[in-house]
C-alpha cells in the first residue's frame, strides 16, 4: 500500500485549537499515527498552516479550518468542511481553551463570559456535533485540567469551566451507548505552552515545574501521547474516564 492510499483510507480526527501548544502537538501526533487531521484555529492562521505544512511534509494529510468554537454555527460549518474534505469524522479532540487567573472577588464579568464561552460552551458546541455526526466506533477526548484536583486560589472560573467539561464527558459516554464511541478526558498538569507560561515569573514556573514527583513541566508531546492512546486501538476499553497526565502532581 502506498502512503497516499494509506492516508486516503485513514480515519479522520478533528482537533480544536490546533494552531499552537498542546493542540498542535496532538494534531501532529495523530497525523503520524495515520489519521487525516482537521487543524482548527481561531486567530492564528499562519501557525495553523505551519502545522498543516509539517504534517504534509511528513507524508500525512491535514486541513486548516478556522472556527471560533464558541459559535455554534461555525462549529457546524467546521464539521461540514471536515466531512466534505475527508468523508467523515471519527475522532474529536476538544482542546481549544483559554485561562485567566483572578480571585473570585476580583473577577470581571468579561473574564467569566470569555472562559465560559470558549471552554464550556465551545466544548458543548463540538460535543453536540460529534454526538450527531461521529462515525460509529469513534472517539471523543476532552481536555480538562489537574487544577480540578488542586483547586488553588485564583483558578475559580477556569476550574468551574473544566468541571463542566468533565461532567459532559461522563454523561456523553453514557449517551453514546450502542455506537461503539468512547468519551474520555485528559487532564494535564502544568505544560510548557503560552497558556501556562504567559504572565508567570521564571521563579514561579521553576517552583511549579518541581512540584510534580517527576520534577519537570509537561511538554505538549507528553499530553499528545495520552490523547493518542485514547484515540488509538490500545485505548478501546477506556470509556467515561479522566486520565490525569501530570507527572504525578496530583
Ligand atoms: P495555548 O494557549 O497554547 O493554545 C490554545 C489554542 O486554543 C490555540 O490553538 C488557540 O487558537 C485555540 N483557541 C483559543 N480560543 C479559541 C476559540 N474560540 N476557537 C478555537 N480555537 C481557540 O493553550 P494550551 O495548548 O496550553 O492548552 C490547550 C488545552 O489544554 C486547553 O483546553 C487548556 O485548558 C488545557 N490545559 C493546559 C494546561 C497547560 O498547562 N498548558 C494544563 C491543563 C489543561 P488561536 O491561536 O488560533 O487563537
Amino acid at each position: 500500500m502506498t502512503a497516499a492510499t494509506h492516508i486516503s483510507n485513514s480515519k479522520v480526527a478533528l482537533v480544536t485549537g490546533a494552531s499552537r501548544g498542546i493542540g498542535a502537538a496532538i494534531a501532529e501526533r495523530l497525523a503520524s499515527d495515520g489519521f487525516a487531521v482537521i487543524v482548527n484555529y481561531a486567530g492564528s492562521e499562519g501557525a495553523a498552516r505551519e502545522v498543516v505544512g509539517r504534517i504534509e511534509a511528513a507524508g500525512g494529510r491535514a486541513l486548516a479550518v478556522r472556527a471560533d468554537v464558541a459559535d455554534a454555527a461555525s462549529v457546524r460549518a467546521m464539521f461540514e468542511a471536515a466531512e466534505s474534505a475527508f468523508g467523515g469524522v471519527d475522532v474529536l479532540v476538544n482542546n481549544a481553551g483559554v485561562m485567566s487567573l483572578s480571585t473570585i472577588a476580583q473577577s470581571e464579568d468579561e473574564a467569566f463570559d470569555h472562559m465560559v464561552s470558549i471552554n464550556l460552551k465551545g466544548s458543548f458546541n463540538t460535543l453536540r456535533e460529534a454526538a450527531r455526526r461521529l462515525r460509529d466506533g469513534g472517539r471523543v477526548i476532552n481536555l480538562s485540567t489537574t487544577v480540578l484536583a488542586l483547586l488553588q486560589p485564583t483558578y475559580g472560573i477556569y476550574a468551574a469551566t473544566k468541571a463542566g467539561v468533565e461532567a459532559l464527558t461522563s454523561i456523553l459516554a453514557k449517551e453514546m451507548r450502542g455506537r461503539g464511541i468512547t468519551v474520555n478526558a485528559v487532564a494535564p498538569g502544568p505544560t510548557a505552552t503560552d497558556l501556562f507560561l504567559n504572565g508567570k515569573p521564571p521563579e514561579l514556573v521553576e517552583r511549579m515545574a518541581k512540584a510534580a514527583p517527576l520534577e519537570r513541566l509537561g511538554q505538549p508531546e507528553d499530553i499528545a501521547a495520552a490523547v493518542a492512546f485514547l484515540a488509538g486501538p490500545d485505548g478501546a476499553w477506556i470509556n467515561g474516564q479522566t486520565l490525569r497526565a501530570n507527572g504525578g502532581l496530583a
